[in-house]
């Protein structure tokens, strides 16, 4: 994506993988825009080096709620689940870089965040499960499926920091 002239390609969004990268969607749910932590939250993914390739803020829908998690559409707090997820806004984001995926999954900390690491979101600013912060993608093809849910063509910015070189070799 690099042009002569050092500027970054800036053109068509994308829905689809790019074989040399890995993106996950990243989620900072209802509780998390609430508290004020999006920055916070943010900044942890850009310190870490990882590309922002798109960023929403969004009032979810309870059809989009139920399909994001339709894998645990059985389990007893579903549905508290569900209306956790529409309660009030949300942060979408898309984040792009080598092991993005389980990276992010370590940055986030564990599910129950009495389990999480101090360090992580979870472990630093969270206590139940039903009020965890933030969703990370569990696998590349999930992100892929939760990306394509939670953005439409034309919302995702195809461009690389110009600082690449200096977090990949
Ligand atoms: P993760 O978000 O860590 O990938 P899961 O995919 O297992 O975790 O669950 C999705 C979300 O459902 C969790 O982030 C949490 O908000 C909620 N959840 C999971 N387990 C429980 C539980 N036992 N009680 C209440 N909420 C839960």
């Amino acid at each position: 994506g690099r042009r002569p002239n050092g500027q970054q390609r800036i053109s068509s969004s994308r829905l689809t993988v790019n074989a040399a990268s890995e993106r996950s969607y990243i989620m900072i749910k209802p509780d998390g825009v609430q508290r004020g932590l999006v920055g916070d939250i943010i900044s942890r993914f850009e310190r870490k080096g990882f590309a922002l390739k798109g960023l929403k803020l969004f009032q979810t829908p309870q059809d989009l709620a139920e399909e994001h998690y339709s894998e645990l559409k059985e389990r007893p707090f579903f549905p508290a689940l569900v209306k956790y997820i529409v309660s009030g806004p949300v942060v979408c984001m898309v984040w792009e870089g080598p092991g993005v995926v389980a990276s992010a999954r370590k940055l986030i900390g564990a599910t129950n965040p009495l389990n999480a690491e101090p360090g992580t979101i979870r472990g630093d600013f969270a206590i139940v499960s039903g009020r965890n912060v933030v969703h990370g993608s569990d696998s590349p093809a999930n992100g892929e499926r939760e990306i394509a849910l939670w953005f439409k063509e034309g919302e995702l910015v195809d461009w690389e920091p110009t600082v690449l070189p200096w977090v990949l070799e």
